[in-house]
């Protein structure tokens, strides 16, 4: 089996100990991410050096030789049409959130510069609220800003608005056509050149 690309996979000289194995279970949006960030994370240390990074998947991307060119409604990255749109972050479970997001952010924007091809563009977002939480009121748009980490919020004045809303927002976010962006994840992390099991199996590359 291929290592995850950049790993270097080196076992420890004549210890005749197996070099580590993280196993990542699931290759949509969430387990590829996690499998590129481990990958990374792995390689800044000495001592980790040769843990392998495997991820164990009953679906995959298209871009898997083998894999099967329709998808289950269980594989919701091959589904997805996503856009990032921030919520304001009235809980301790929202301030986490808005934590998370801001750090998405700021790698969609990496991302969208340095591999425009990879599936993610950048896009307006308006939003039409017809009864808007006060959050908005008390936040205000830079605040919005610091907490969501996108750009360009406006409120739109009253003459861009539709009969009976209340208020809306502009500001810069982002487009995700998962199923590439999906592709692209994989195609950065592996040379996959062995899946083990078939459509209904699952399948592992490493
Ligand atoms: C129509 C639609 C629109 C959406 N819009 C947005 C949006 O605008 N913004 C947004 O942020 N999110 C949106 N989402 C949600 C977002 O797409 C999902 O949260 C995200 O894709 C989930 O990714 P995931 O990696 O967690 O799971 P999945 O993509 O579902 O991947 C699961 C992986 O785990 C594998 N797996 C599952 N069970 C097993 C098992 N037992 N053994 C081995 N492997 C297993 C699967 O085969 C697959 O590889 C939308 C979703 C849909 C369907």
């Amino acid at each position: 089996m291929s290592q995850i690309q950049g790993q270097d996979t080196t076992a420890p000289a004549a210890t005749g100990v197996s070099p580590p194995t993280v196993i990542v279970i699931g290759a949509g949006i969430i387990g590829l991410t996690c499998a590129i960030k481990l990958q990374a994370a792995l390689a800044e240390h000495p001592d980790l050096r040769g843990t392998e990074v495997m991820v164990v998947a009953r679906e995959w991307p298209d871009s898997v030789a083998g894999a099967a060119s329709t998808h289950s409604v269980d594989y919701a990255s091959m589904w997805a049409g996503a856009h990032v749109r921030p919520i304001p972050a009235v809980s301790d479970q929202l301030r986490r959130e808005a934590g998370w997001l801001k750090q998405t952010v700021a790698e969609f924007d990496r991302q969208a510069d340095a591999e425009p091809w990879c599936g993610i563009t950048r896009t307006t977002g308006v939003e039409f609220l017809d009864e808007p939480d006060e959050y908005y009121g008390i936040r205000g748009m830079s605040g919005l800003q610091q907490e969501s980490g996108l750009r360009g919020w406006r409120t739109l004045p009253p003459s861009e608005l539709p009969s009976g809303v209340q208020m809306g927002l502009e500001y810069e976010t982002f487009c995700i056509n998962a199923p590439m962006y999906c592709e692209h994840l994989l195609r950065k992390a592996n040379s996959v050149d062995e899946l083990v099991g078939g459509q209904d199996g699952d399948q592992t590359a490493q």
